[in-house]
């Protein structure tokens, strides 16, 4: 007599399952267990397949963060940045920053004053700063152009989304390239004394939709900002 007599129609049912859930073993006749011994071992099988299947997949979770985390890290990225640069309170909603560090600088030059360094009026706001100081994205942009000028020295334009430039003159060096983007408080250069310039400071210039320069500092100060 088979031993295959012994097993109820719901065994052999179960082993069925077993060997269809353990894929890849083909479930052909020749491979249904035909013991209960032969049974039990497909279930440990299967039981172990299971196991491990659920601590790839709780590793896969962990390798894997979910939107809303990288979201979290992201906002907690910003937030960081933002203090590190002198700013405090609840930072989340800010979305202009001056573009040295608060503290760092004193103005010197306002925008439409005359002098012997310009050609006609001043066409920016100059932030007078040692050699070295961080100079950084007002909002979050895409830097448009890098450049060494006669009278700008280096130069970086930052575009911001509703298409303003922001030009940061007489750089000392650049931290970023064309095309970049970058978020508020990013690095962008550090402040020098580069072409037109008597000493180290950061000419900025506003101009909307890329066009004429604006006073930055009414810009700023409509940003909730105060130079
Ligand atoms: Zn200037």
């Amino acid at each position: 007599m088979s031993p295959a007599r012994f097993l109820s129609p719901g065994i052999i049912g179960l082993a069925t399952a077993v060997l269809l859930l353990a894929a890849p073993v083909p479930a052909t006749a020749d491979v249904v267990p035909t013991t209960l011994n032969e049974v039990a071992m497909s279930a440990r099988t299967l039981q172990a397949t299971l196991e491990r299947d659920k601590d790839r997949g709780d590793r896969d979770a962990k390798k894997s963060p979910t939107v809303a985390e990288v979201y979290a890290q992201f906002q907690d990225a910003r937030s960081n940045r933002l203090r590190a640069l002198g700013y405090f309170g609840d930072v989340k909603g800010r979305e202009h920053v001056l573009p040295v560090p608060p503290f760092s600088y004193h103005l010197t030059a306002g925008f439409g004053a005359f002098g012997a360094m310009w050609g006609s009026s001043h066409t920016g706001l100059d932030f007078a700063a040692p050699l070295g100081t961080q100079v950084v994205a007002v909002a979050d942009g895409t830097i448009t152009d890098v450049l060494l000028d006669p009278s700008y020295g280096l130069l970086t334009v930052l575009t911001l989304e509703d298409g303003t430039e922001v030009w940061y003159a007489h750089q000392g060096t650049s931290s970023v390239m064309p095309g970049q983007t970058v978020e508020i408080g990013h690095l962008v250069g550090t402040v020098g004394s580069s072409g037109n310039s008597s000493g180290p400071h950061l000419h900025l210039e506003v101009r909307p939709a890329g066009g004429a320069s604006i006073d930055p500092n009414l810009w700023l100060i409509d940003r909730g900002l105060t130079p």
